[in-house]
């Protein structure tokens, strides 16, 4: 067993140790622009327009700004560089194929086809153990929705929604095949039930010797620790490994803003503290029953990932066992997966990939993260330019 060693996310020297001077500076400047609010507002309305009107300029524009910082790739072949690079520090790779906003079962085949891919190319790379996909990338949003409101089929819903399961489980079957894991993330509240539901299927189907299928877990739901521990239990009552990535949730004001405009309460949490006590409550459930539950501490929050190195030590976990893992988006918290994987813990980077217009949805989000708050600098463009300040360049 591999000794684990204490970490310290405030160490900039092995955070940005991938990265040359010229990348860093690189990642300064684009910083330096997202952190201004009012340019990252208008800069993504003008890009969700000119991605609508497909313009040409668009490309070139976000290609030399925040594609390179945030996106592996704009095909498979091209994240390898990004893979080889990350694993030169022990630093894993998720795939993301970074599609969003499908609609027509033409679409949905075509996610299924890339999954596919990204699962054979996966396993040919021993840096790349998962891939990540998306329920509403392979089936109709609408028809999850009224799934999930008990609806009755018609004969064209019917089919829709044999093809879903045909979908899942022709990805789940070669991803089981290939060895490799299958990250199913989770997504609004109404339609997560009958995600839960799909999701279980196919943990039941390939989670029998080892951990194939995750489902997610949104801590910032009032109602998930207990669903956690109740997935637990059903796990073992069925006879297989329940495989957990455990989040805080990305829906926040979405979720309110439902509730409050159709009159419910809501699902989530009424303050931050309350979010971060069940996930940390969550992580220590995860911890106390690792040989059943493999599970990913999916977070960019130091507290939370301090304390799952903290309980790896106590309990003598090993470091590296498979069931243990932390995650962090590619190009954010690089302080934390750099720093764990030093330490000798498992770490992967969610690497999205896709054509530029395919990834513009998911780089507005990123940008919006890190534009200002309140005046303030962004928690990335601090650390940056702290790296850049040690190495004086
Ligand atoms: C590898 C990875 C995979 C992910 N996969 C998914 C996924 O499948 N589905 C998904 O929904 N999200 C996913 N996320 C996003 C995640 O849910 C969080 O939105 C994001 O990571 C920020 O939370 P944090 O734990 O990193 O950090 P923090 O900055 O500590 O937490 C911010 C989060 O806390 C919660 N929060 C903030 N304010 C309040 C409040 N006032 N009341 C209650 N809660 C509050 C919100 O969830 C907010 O996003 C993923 C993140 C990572 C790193």
């Amino acid at each position: 067993m591999i000794k684990p060693t204490q970490v310290d996310f405030s160490n900039s020297e092995v955070a940005f140790a991938y990265k040359s001077d010229k990348e860093l500076k690189h990642a300064a400047r684009i910083f330096k622009l997202m952190n201004k609010k009012w340019l990252v507002n208008s800069g993504s309305k003008l890009g969700l327009t000119a991605f609508k009107l497909r313009l040409p300029l668009l490309n070139n524009v976000v290609k030399s700004t925040v594609f390179d910082l945030f996106v592996g790739g704009q095909t498979l072949l091209e994240c390898q560089s990004t893979i080889d690079q990350l694993y030169k520090f022990n630093v894993q790779t998720i795939l993301d194929y970074g599609a969003e906003g499908n609609h027509s079962e033409m679409d949905f085949n075509k996610t299924m086809n890339e999954m596919i891919r990204a699962i054979e190319f996966a396993h040919t790379n021993k840096s790349t153990p998962i891939i990540v996909t998306k329920i509403t990338g392979l089936g109709r949003f609408g028809l999850l929705e009224s799934l999930q409101n008990k609806i009755p089929f018609t004969s064209i819903t019917k089919l829709e929604y044999r093809n879903i399961l045909k979908r899942l489980d022709t990805i789940c079957y070669t991803a089981h095949g290939r060895d490799v894991g299958v990250y199913f993330d989770a997504e609004e509240t109404w339609i997560q039930d009958i995600i839960d539901h799909l999701v279980r299927v196919m943990m039941k189907r390939y989670n029998k010797e080892k951990v194939i299928v995750y489902n997610t877990y949104q801590m910032y739901r009032k109602d998930r620790l207990q669903f956690l521990i109740d997935s637990h239990q059903l796990a073992k009552k069925d006879g297989y490994l329940l495989g957990a990535k455990i989040v805080r949730g990305a829906y926040m004001e979405k979720e309110r803003a439902r509730a409050t405009k159709m009159k419910y309460k809501s699902p989530i949490n009424d303050s931050k503290a309350a979010t971060d006590d069940l996930y940390n409550t969550a992580i220590k459930f995860c911890a106390e029953n690792y040989k059943e539950i493999s599970f990913c501490n999916a977070t960019h929050n130091a507290e939370s990932n301090m304390i799952l190195v903290d309980l790896i030590q106590k309990k003598g976990i090993d470091p590296k066992h498979p069931h243990v893992s932390f995650c962090q988006l590619y190009g954010m918290s690089d302080n934390i997966s750099f720093n764990l994987a030093n330490g000798g813990y498992n770490v992967a980077k969610y690497v999205p990939y896709g054509q530029v217009e395919e990834v513009m949805p998911y780089l507005i989000r990123r940008a919006q993260e890190n534009s200002a708050v309140a005046g303030e600098m962004s928690r990335e463009y601090k650390q940056v330019l702290g790296e850049i300040k040690r190495r004086g360049i």
